[in-house]
């Protein structure tokens, strides 16, 4: 009886382990995933603002293009100046000049304007290089640490079911099959250590008593509560079996 206990103490450790480490060993991949996520995300970000940039910049060229033809026109029109007859003709052509300086002030503002913001665009490129060169570092370091972990884990899952296979014969196969259904129906808890008199999984006071009964260590005992296999963590051989779960991992 006590041996047997012991054996089911035992086996839910185990179980208890591997569940956790399934469960970190899956957490694994998508914590990559993620990291790969955040380093897309930034070489979007910095190529978006790389083709802000180049698109500003062909705009500059056209406007100084524009600059240039405005030029043109302009030493046109005072060359036209020299050779009017009219006063009225000469009065429209001193407007068309004026018109043009106009114009020309309106593009030098724009290019200004866009060499400003180019400026602007310049540094966070750098910044957005930074963040993505973080990102890739990060990727590297975590991920190879992450696939570490996650083999590690695997490892020690495998030996862990080594130890299970080892154990389940040593178990009274009837005893066994009531240890998985309670385990199956009660949230993979099928043991409950009983401290003072309360059952530690649903923390339900037992009847004074089945406490009692339960000190003597004579059978199996569930708690009323829950149906829990309930065993008291005061009797010597289940502290060690605790301890001993509770130290390997
Ligand atoms: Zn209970």
């Amino acid at each position: 009886m006590q041996e047997t206990l012991q054996l089911l103490i035992e086996l839910q450790e185990i179980e208890r382990k591997v569940k956790i480490l399934a469960e970190q060993k899956a957490r694994a991949p998508k914590e990559i995933a993620a990291l790969k996520e955040k380093e897309k995300k930034a070489e979007a970000r910095l190529e978006d603002i790389k083709m802000i940039l180049e698109s500003g910049k062909k705009l500059r060229r056209d406007v100084e293009r524009e600059v240039e033809d405005l030029e043109g026109r302009k030493t046109k029109s005072k060359q036209k100046l020299l050779e009017v007859k009219t006063n009225k003709e000469y009065q429209a052509t001193l407007k068309e000049i004026e018109d043009i300086e106009e114009l020309v002030r309106g593009r030098e503002d724009q290019i200004i304007e866009q060499m400003e913001s180019a400026d602007d665009l310049d540094r966070q490129i750098r910044e957005h290089k930074l963040l993505v060169a973080e990102a890739s570092k990060k990727l590297e370091e975590e991920g190879v640490q992450l696939e570490k972990e996650a083999k590690e884990a695997d490892s020690l899952i495998v030996s862990l079911e080594e130890q299970k296979e080892q154990l389940k014969p040593r178990i009274p196969s009837d005893l066994l099959k009531k240890y998985q259904f309670l385990r199956d129906k009660r949230a993979g808890v099928a043991l409950a250590p009983v401290n003072s008199g309360t059952c530690g999984v649903c923390h339900m006071n037992l009847p004074p008593q089945t406490f009692i009964d339960l000190q003597k260590n004579e059978k199996m005992m569930n708690c009323p509560n829950c149906l829990r296999i309930i065993y008291w963590t005061g009797h010597e051989a289940y502290k060690q079996s605790s301890r001993a779960g509770g130290d390997s991992g």
